[in-house]
């Protein structure tokens, strides 16, 4: 790592809220043990097709009749069980980078703008860490109602929802999507493998390539993962520059 790497990587991790390193190598070899499967750029899964939106001037247009159709959707249980409004995404429409999240939380359901609570602005802090801003990416969830308690969403509410998150990628075109935890990985990439098996690794996926990374939530919970975090944005940034 020369000195402008380590720089950056100093000032990702000082944003993120990290105090400070040790030379405890037991702390060293953290990274080792995790999971860390070897960066590939070979496609492995391609992705399901829908029909994508067409004859539309521009994104924003194409994004709004996305919305429209979604409308105020009873299409499954979810706007039965205490959510209060749907939570479509936000962002630029013409974004070259997406993060897709698993499902709204209590203030996302209030606010009806995803990753707004805790997780939320630790994911500002890292699209900020690579210079860009909220309003450069696009944020989505695979699905855009509340599951009451924040529970996992149930199959059949993907299964209903998720078309609606493919039209948002198909509209939107990005060259790069992160997708945040576990839940969100599996569900794009049609697996059940864990998060710590899916990260590292490039997909392609509808025509963009798919980095995996932990999700914000997992972030607070456990601070020791933002360094493969760090890693999964630094690939991310990498792609976007090169594609
Ligand atoms: N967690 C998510 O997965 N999505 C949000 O919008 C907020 C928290």
């Amino acid at each position: 790592m020369d000195r402008d790497q380590l720089a950056e990587h100093l000032r990702f991790a000082g944003e993120l809220g990290v105090r400070g390193v040790s030379r405890d190598a037991t702390w060293r070899k953290r990274r080792d043990e995790a999971d860390s499967p070897e960066i590939s750029d070979t496609p492995t899964e391609t992705s399901p097709g829908v029909t994508p939106a067409v004859l539309f001037t521009t994104s924003a247009e194409a994004l709004a009749a996305v919305r429209v159709d979604l409308g105020d959707c009873t299409r499954c249980k979810l706007h039965m069980l205490g959510r209060k409004q749907i939570v479509f995404g936000v962002g630029n429409p013409d974004a070259d980078l997406m993060f897709v999240g698993e499902a709204p939380g209590a203030d996302e359901d209030i606010q009806g703008i995803p990753f707004v609570g805790r997780a939320g602005q630790l994911l500002t802090k890292i699209i900020e860490a690579i210079n860009l801003r909220r309003e450069d990416v696009y944020i989505a969830n695979v699905i855009k109602c509340r599951p009451p308690q924040n529970r996992n969403p149930d199959p059949d509410e993907v299964e209903t929802c998720e078309p609606f998150l493919f039209q948002q990628i198909d509209v939107i075109k990005p060259k790069v999507i992160v997708a945040l935890g576990t839940f969100a990985a599996r569900a794009l990439l049609r697996t059940l493998d864990p998060i710590s098996r899916l990260r590292g690794r490039v997909y392609e996926y509808r025509a963009a390539k798919l980095v995996p990374t932990f999700h914000p939530a997992y972030l607070l919970r456990n601070p020791s993962s933002k360094r493969e975090v760090w890693e999964d944005m630094k690939l991310a940034r990498r792609l976007l520059h090169e594609t």
